[in-house]
């Protein structure tokens, strides 16, 4: 096979313990997937969930022990940190229900979906698509991947978000408004799942503004953390 020009590499996140990476085929995104986030965002009830997606590669992995630079995007004055579980498929399937779902996760990371929340807002007003605030590059900070197995009872981790030192985001996983097997079962019937998908599950309340210089570290209990600069 031969091209017109050089495809782009592939976009791929470190696994723990392993020399191989994870091919990143596509990145499903939860909206308001906790219930005082979507309180914070002006919303409550339970609603079925909805799904965007972000490009594969807007992904930067954030490799183990190191601080990741992530710049500071374009044309936005409000850029928001989410801190979220990262669920990683490693075999796909449509149609996949609840109770097999876990039997498609091939692992865990933590990662952030970087938001220009004031775009993101203007967007949703006019109810046009959020790709301007949600899809750019470098949206994606994620750690490295932790295999299943040896990530613990994931359904019961903490995860947080400080930023220069200080909280800004701290809740439970088993918080979820649709819990991993739920999401799975929603997201495979409206799209066939594919290994190497990844599903940025949702953030939980104290989403806030970043600026250059700040320092962010994200956890999930059991799982490699995360830390990055904004430059
Ligand atoms: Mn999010």
């Amino acid at each position: 096979m031969s091209y017109v020009f050089n495809p782009p590499a592939v976009a791929s996140l470190p696994v723990l313990g392993r020399g191989e990476r994870f091919p990143i085929h596509r990145i499903y995104c939860v909206g308001r997937n906790y219930e005082e986030h979507a309180k914070e965002m002006g919303f409550t009830g339970r609603e079925p969930p909805f799904f965007f997606l972000k490009p594969a590669d807007a992904v930067v992995a954030v490799e183990a022990g190191s601080t990741a630079e992530v710049e500071y995007p374009t044309l936005t004055q409000n850029l928001h940190h989410e801190i979220e579980l990262v669920v990683a498929i490693g075999k796909g399937g449509k149609n996949i229900k609840a109770a097999d779902a876990l039997q498609h996760i091939y692992g865990y990371a933590v990662g952030l979906d970087m938001t220009r929340r004031d775009l993101q807002n203007e967007m949703k007003k006019q109810g046009r698509p959020w790709c301007i605030g949600k899809a750019f590059e470098q949206s994606a900070p994620i750690g490295p991947i932790t295999p299943a197995a040896q990530a613990g009872n994931i359904v019961n981790a903490e995860i947080s978000l400080q930023v220069n030192g200080a909280d800004r985001q701290r809740s439970h996983i088993n918080k979820l408004i649709w819990n991993i097997a739920e999401t799975i079962e929603h997201l495979s019937a409206a799209w066939e799942l594919q290994p190497g998908d990844l599903i940025m599950t949702g953030t939980p309340e104290g989403v806030a503004a970043v600026v250059k210089g700040d320092v962010l570290e994200g956890a999930v209990t059991g799982l490699t953390p995360i830390r990055l600069q904004i430059v």
